[in-house]
């Protein structure tokens, strides 16, 4: 994907340690916690929190922007910065078009561990959205594990792509647009519809509710993509296969097969591979958040 030369937000806030950010062993332990952490994309962090104990938490830093940024971490906020502002060119005018002034949520990136407004957050717990302080937390070396250890990445065309081509810079911009999707929900409304319905529920029913809720973020992830292409044509060849692949390794189906060996329907909370490729999909064709009904 094009993502150079476009305006860069000034929503983020960059709480990474300074220079070099201690990147830490990866353990098996680490690597299925990552995979768990997947399904936690998202979801209450507290809870991600209790699955990932065993991760040592490196340099918690509050507030400070890192003084020294290496290259390699200046390319990472300037591409988190990029496609924050890419949402939040897609979101202002069509929130607007149905009366509601956007806010963007802020994005945090940080790495190690960070006090969010919903909790602790720690390392390996995969990026996540926090309705109580709307920010979007993102540690970025889940980045780094998208591609190291969940084979995510871009075509290997070397001799023409960047770094971060190889990296599967569309799959990453993507997590984003999924996790502002869950922002979009909280300013319309609808995540705390579902949350008030749940607690009318069934714990299985109460899962199908936030498996709707999250399809509906990958849909609006879509619109993202859609409108953004629209704008910047910034789509390249094999960018949506790319995202499709990610899709497909983040359905919980795959997570729980990868993790017990057999899929369990009533405890998902993210939706089948499938499922998950198709709303994104709905929302990539049409562009329309209308489309974007995953509850009926
Ligand atoms: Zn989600």
């Amino acid at each position: 994907m094009r993502w150079k030369g476009r305006r860069v937000s000034d929503n983020v806030e960059d709480r990474r340690g300074g220079g070099g950010a201690k990147a830490g062993g990866i353990s098996i332990i680490g690597l299925i916690v990552a995979f768990v952490a997947w399904k936690f994309f998202g979801v209450d962090p507290q809870q991600a929190y209790q699955a990932t104990k065993q991760v040592t938490s490196s340099g918690a830093t509050q507030g400070a922007a890192p003084a020294n940024l290496t290259a390699e971490q200046k390319e990472v906020s300037d591409f988190v910065g990029t496609i924050l502002a890419d949402t939040e060119d897609t979101w202002t005018p069509i929130l607007k078009a149905k009366g509601v002034q956007y806010v963007s949520p802020k994005l945090v990136m940080f790495s190690g561990a960070i006090q969010s407004g919903c909790g602790a957050a720690q390392s390996a717990m995969g990026p996540f959205y926090c309705p109580a302080d709307q920010k979007v937390y993102i540690d970025t070396q889940f980045f780094k594990d998208m591609r190291q250890q969940m084979g995510i990445s871009g075509e290997q065309n070397q001799t023409e792509l960047s770094a971060r081509d190889e990296a599967g810079d569309f799959a990453q911009a993507y997590v984003i647009a999924h996790e502002v999707g869950h922002h979009i929900q909280n300013i319309l409304g609808i995540s705390g519809q579902v949350q008030q319905q749940r607690q009318r529920v069934s714990e299985a029913q109460g899962n199908q509710l936030s498996v709707h809720l999250e399809l509906q973020a990958d849909c609006l992830a879509g619109v993202w993509a859609n409108s953004t292409h629209q704008r910047t044509q910034f789509l390249e060849q094999g960018d949506i296969e790319e995202a499709m692949d990610a899709a497909e390794k983040i359905g919980d189906d795959f997570l729980q097969k990868k993790a017990r060996g057999y899929a369990v329907p009533d405890s998902f909370t993210h939706g089948t591979s499938q499922q998950r490729m198709q709303w994104f999909n709905t929302g990539l064709k049409s562009g329309d958040i209308d489309r974007c009904d995953t509850f009926n």
